[in-house]
């Protein structure tokens, strides 16, 4: 199964995801997550796409596309995979559809003013990704990770102002993509 998951941040494309991605044995490959973790690891990708990332900026097409086919060419996703915040633009889209067949691709829509609340009371664990979020899915103990005792953080492009922006891209695109 090819599957993606279209959806603005804060729809619950992760959590999805990773249900899907359990049941249908097939890895869940999420763009943010890999780029994230380059950022904590310090490499060229991650010091490229930092700044981008924490203001709520795409990465650029070039640096994600490169990415990504390199995710989808690795063994695990021989067998299919669930793609997680990918694509985010035209551009990706068609360099996505030269690079292989999809079964599906699912948009989950939620309104505006929920996503702002389900985003800026997200909270994650920066040591093993896990969600959280302080009303609906809070961890036992305020702030810190269930998992592994990792003190919590809010991810920058959480911030009130930066969703609104990211969310405003992410309209204008699906509309671009279904003209
Ligand atoms: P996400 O975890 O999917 O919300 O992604 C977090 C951040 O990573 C985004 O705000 C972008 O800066 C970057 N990012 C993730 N996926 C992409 C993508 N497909 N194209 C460009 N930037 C991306």
């Amino acid at each position: 199964m090819r599957l993606v998951l279209l959806g603005p941040p804060g729809a619950g494309k992760g959590t999805q995801a990773e249900k899907l991605s359990a049941y249908l044995g097939v890895p869940r490959i999420s763009t943010g997550d890999i780029l994230r973790r380059n950022v904590t690891d310090n490499t060229p990708l991650g010091e490229k796409a930092k700044a981008y990332m924490d203001s709520g900026q795409l990465v650029p097409d070039d640096l994600v596309i490169t990415m990504t086919e390199r995710r989808l060419k690795e063994p695990d996703a021989k067998k299919g995979f669930i793609l997680d915040g990918f694509p985010r633009n035209i551009a990706q889209a068609e360099a996505l559809s030269k690079l292989t067949k999809l079964d599906a691709v699912v948009s989950l829509f939620l309104e505006p003013e929920d996503l702002i609340k389900r985003n800026t009371g997200r909270r994650v664990c920066p040591k093993d990704d896990t969600v959280y979020h302080i009303l609906m899915n809070p961890p036992k103990k305020p702030g810190i990770c269930d998992k592994c005792g990792t003190p919590l953080i809010i991810r920058a492009d959480d911030r009130e102002d930066v969703v609104r922006m990211i969310e405003e891209i992410f309209l204008r695109t699906i509309e671009a993509l279904k003209a």
